[in-house]
């Protein structure tokens, strides 16, 4: 059981992290977390190198003139988040399975890449009144921030229908126990 691919995707705020994160600590599982590239700033409590590889705008375009992405996305305005070829190499050449936490656009990208050796999993807020909710709390967004992300829910959330499996991510114990099963299911068979 390595090399398969588990992609999380959903608009901001849905808890994609969260239920992410709980999947990396389980050890049966064997994941490698896919460290994607991104040109945001880094968080209070994000670390360069394990959350994500925070490089400035001009070093990702010149990244991807070489090459070196699977797929990448200005998901925000300026604000550029890419799936690296070194990342899948690195998880891939340590027998791991990958997982991913990538925008809408950048999931369905890499379920058509790689196909049954793939399952793309959405992650939908139970309301949007909820999901704002919890960007709010999360405090890590300015205003103008929280806007964009909010301004893009719409969209995103037609997506839905195109990934293999959605998670309406009401109760977060239950949302990790669908999680959890989803991904042994797929992985054991
Ligand atoms: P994403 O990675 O999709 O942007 P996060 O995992 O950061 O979303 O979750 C957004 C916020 O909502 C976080 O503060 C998280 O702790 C909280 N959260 C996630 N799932 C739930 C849930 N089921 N119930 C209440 N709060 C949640
Ligand atoms: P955040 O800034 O909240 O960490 O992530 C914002 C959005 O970018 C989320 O939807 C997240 O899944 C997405 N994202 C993170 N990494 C990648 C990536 O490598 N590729 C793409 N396409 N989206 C990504």
């Amino acid at each position: 059981m390595s090399g398969k691919l588990v992609i999380f995707s959903g608009p901001s705020g849905a808890g994609k992290s969260t239920i992410v994160n709980h999947l990396k600590s389980i050890g049966e599982f064997n994941f490698g977390f896919s460290v994607s590239a991104t040109t945001r700033p880094k968080r209070e409590n994000e670390n360069n190198g394990s959350d994500y590889h925070f490089l400035s705008i001009d070093d990702f375009k010149s990244r991807i003139e070489d090459n070196e992405f699977i797929e990448w996305e200005e998901v925000y305005p300026n604000q550029y988040y890419g799936t690296l070829k070194s990342e899948v190499n690195r998880i891939t050449l340590n027998g791991k399975n990958l997982l991913f936490d990538v925008d809408v656009v950048g999931g369905t990208n890499i379920k058509r890449q790689y196909k049954d050796n793939a399952i793309s999993v959405f992650i939908q807020p139970p309301s949007p009144e909820v999901l704002e909710a919890r960007l709010k709390s999360r405090k890590t967004e300015s205003e103008e921030n929280l806007n964009k992300r909010l301004k893009k829910t719409r969209l995103e959330m037609t997506y839905a229908r195109r990934f293999d499996k959605i998670i309406v991510n009401d109760d977060l114990e239950t949302a990790k126990r669908e999680a959890e099963a989803i991904v042994r299911d797929f992985l054991l068979k």
